[in-house]
């Protein structure tokens, strides 16, 4: 195979484009690209016409807008090429207009009260920054989804405007420092994806996994993952089979698919592709967790998104690698060897410090859902308080800077911002802080704490925004300076002592550090009914408003949506939980007591001791009543939560009320399987999901 050949073969990229647009086209569109300037009037039907050439040269027959709306997946509505001719045949067509713009009804996806049904029309617009290719014969056209108001209904919208705000922010600093020559400055992303893969059947025959993605049964099998001898370890045959027809398919679509391993957990695997721009890391994750899934289906395998398909089994995450980049290539977040360069480094050091801690409420709510809540919090996964590791050698250096002391490092002397050097700071990544949910690694900020399904356009959108605005106070201040390296380094000392409180390199999963974190003051919010609601701060509003990211109206819209998302997944989980407990459970387990009460008799009159099946017999009629029973309050619960008619307070019950049930009746099913005959229980087991893929 040639690799390179076939990378990105189904990708209207720039070298397709300067192949098939005439020059003056292509160098209009390229400025768009790279300047975000608007498009040239005129240029689209050029345009629009070679990528449907170039789509039906590749066997396309259809196109379609490809969007994000607030599902967290992606939309597409197929339109065909075809028009019709006098003689009654057709021609393929395609035009600037098509290309650009597109109708969709805005009342069918989530909206948050934002859309009433009777203006319902929405549309979506041509992302020029985003490259169309095909997928399954479509040709797919990245685009933004907003309503003829104008209100931002989608999660590509508000990236690309916190990555404006950014760019504006970020470019004032280099010209603090001197540099002119960058034109643009954007944050870059690699997000590592998580995910399980079973074997098809197995997920057939369980609608837990059906319904929900996750099993809402199922007792720790004899072996899960405390060997600790799946992780980077030798790939399984239809696994490496898999792996290999993925990467292919993804190097089509021009995606750098770079490194695939085993997991922690038996089934468990990940893959993470080279970095790149952000508002294309978030496409391409997309159709990452979209081709896996397809992919698996040809091999026979289900892919398991979710973030934590197995209980007592470590859960799925997705770490979001970010850094800022200028448009020659500069890593912002990289120290640097020069006096001048490290005086930067420290500045956008401190200006993510300062933002995360500021905004802790919005990083964390930014990864809240149902399916996460269960990850944060355990024990392998970062807390759900959120905190910034540096490691050890720049940590020192920022205690030595916030000190006015000498560090070890240097030997003479206290540092001096913009004058002195910083010492060469490790990139070995064999002691890092895997337990920090926010860390410098290097030369970027790992963000540890999003689940598997996410798409990374929220976190990213708040990351983006509230760095913009650490920029933008620290470029008001710095601009007027009359000594900018005496005013620069008293800028990070002081917002290195007010922030300090969010720095920790210790063990985030240890019980001291919640204690500790409460003294000092940061938040600890477990549930998304407990972080969803920060959402609409005063504060984050504001920033919003001030940052031209979100209107309050879009803020208070996207909170109800996330917080409806939360209880509609919980409504959804309790009500397969009461259809399997019912339907499958209490039927398989009275049947196999009937079997032993059977076996019983016949022993009795044999003159045989019944004790154990009596023993058997009792311990299962005592669970299989209650767990009936449970299922009967879960019932009454859901019942009450329809008349609630708050999302807030809808959460809120789901997380006091609800799971709590649906834990319980949990707790006795479990029970019971583990003392049930394997020929009676009515779906596969953990330790039949876990090691069904050879
Ligand atoms: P790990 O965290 O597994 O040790 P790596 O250091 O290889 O892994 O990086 C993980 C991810 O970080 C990769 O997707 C990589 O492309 C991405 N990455 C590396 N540099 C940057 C950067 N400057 N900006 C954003 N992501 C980056
Ligand atoms: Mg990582």
């Amino acid at each position: 195979m040639n690799v390179p050949e076939i990378f990105g073969e189904n990708v209207f990229n720039l070298q397709v484009m300067q192949d098939k647009l005439p020059k003056e086209v292509f160098k209009s569109l390229k400025k768009t690209i790279d300047e975000g300037t608007p498009l040239e009037s005129g240029v689209a039907n050029v345009i629009a016409n070679a990528m449907k050439d170039w789509a039906v040269e590749k066997g396309a027959t259809h196109y379609t807008h490809w969007f994000q709306p607030m599902t967290g997946i992606t939309a597409e509505k197929h339109d065909s090429f075809i028009s019709p001719t006098k003689d009654g045949k057709v021609i393929m067509e395609f035009s600037g207009k098509e290309l650009v713009v597109g109708e969709s009804d805005a009342s069918s996806f989530p909206n948050g009260g934002m859309r009433a049904t009777f203006e319902a029309r929405g549309y979506t617009a041509w992302d020029p920054t985003s490259f169309a290719f095909i997928k399954d014969g479509t040709l797919c056209i990245p685009t933004a989804f907003l309503s003829y108001g104008g209100e931002v209904l989608d999660k590509k919208t508000p990236l690309l405007k916190s990555m404006s705000v950014l760019n504006v922010q970020a470019l004032r600093i280099l010209r603090l420092f001197g540099n002119t020559r960058a034109k643009r400055v954007y944050p870059t992303v690699g997000a590592e994806q998580e995910y399980f893969l079973i074997d098809r059947s197995m997920y057939d025959a369980r609608r837990d996994l059906v319904f929900s993605g996750r099993t809402l049964f199922g007792a720790k099998p004899p072996k899960g993952q405390e060997m600790e001898d799946h992780y980077f370890g030798p790939i399984k045959r239809r696994v490496s089979e898999f792996m290999k027809d993925l990467d292919v398919e993804l190097w089509k679509l021009g995606i750098f698919a770079k490194t695939r391993h085993n997991e922690v957990a038996p089934s468990q695997h990940e893959l993470a592709p080279v970095f790149t721009i952000t508002n294309i890391a978030s496409d391409q994750n997309q159709l990452i967790m979209e081709t896996m899934k397809k992919v698996a289906q040809k091999h026979g395998l289900y892919c398991l998104l979710h973030e934590k398909p197995f209980e007592g089994i470590n859960g799925s995450g997705k770490h979001n690698n970010w850094s800022l980049s200028t448009d020659n290539g500069v890593n912002l977040l990289d120290p640097g060897s020069t006096p001048a360069e490290n005086g930067q480094f420290m500045l956008f050091l401190v200006a993510v410090i300062k933002a995360v801690d500021e905004y802790q409420d919005l990083l964390r709510l930014s990864v809240a859902s149902a399916g996460n809540d269960h990850r944060l919090g355990g024990n392998e996964a970062p807390p759900a308080i959120v905190s910034v590791y540096l490691g050890d050698e720049l940590q020192e250096i920022v205690d030595a800077l916030e000190n006015n002391v000498p560090y070890s490092g240097k030997g003479k002397g206290v540092m001096k911002l913009g004058v002195d050097t910083l010492p060469e700071l490790p990139k070995d990544t064999t002691d890092r802080n895997r337990t920090s949910p926010f860390a410098f690694t290097g030369n970027k900020f790992e963000f540890r704490m999003l689940g598997s399904t996410f798409s990374i356009a929220g976190p990213n959108i708040m990351l983006n925004t509230i760095v913009a605005d650490s920029l933008r106070q620290f470029a008001d201040e710095l601009e007027g300076a009359e000594d900018f390296n005496g005013a620069l380094h008293s800028l990070v000392v002081r917002e290195l002592k007010a922030h300090k409180r969010i720095l920790f390199n210790g063990n985030n999963y240890s019980e001291e550090w919640t204690k500790e974190a409460k003294r000092r003051g940061l938040l600890n919010l477990p549930s998304c009914a407990d972080a969803l609601p920060y959402f609409a701060a005063k504060k984050n509003i504001e920033l919003f408003e001030r940052n031209k990211v979100f209107t309050e109206r879009e803020v208070r819209s996207r909170m109800e949506i996330m917080l409806d998302n939360y209880s509609k997944v919980l409504t959804v989980e309790a009500l397969t939980m009461i259809e399997m407990g019912r339907k499958d459970i209490y039927p398989a387990v009275e049947s196999y007591v009937l079997s032993l009460c059977k076996t019983m008799e016949h022993k009795a009159a044999a003159n045989l001791s019944v004790a154990s099946e009596k023993a058997v017999i009792e311990k299962l009629s005592g669970a299989n009543e209650k767990m009936y029973f449970a299922s009967v309050e879960l019932e009454k619960l859901i019942g009450q939560t329809k008349n609630i008619g708050n999302a807030e307070k809808s959460a809120r019950f789901f997380a006091d009320k609800v799971i709590p049930v649906m834990q319980t009746m949990r707790a006795y099913a479990d029970e019971m399987e583990l003392n049930t005959a394997k020929s009676f229980w009515p779906f596969p087991t953990y330790g039949d999901i876990l090691f069904s893929v050879s």
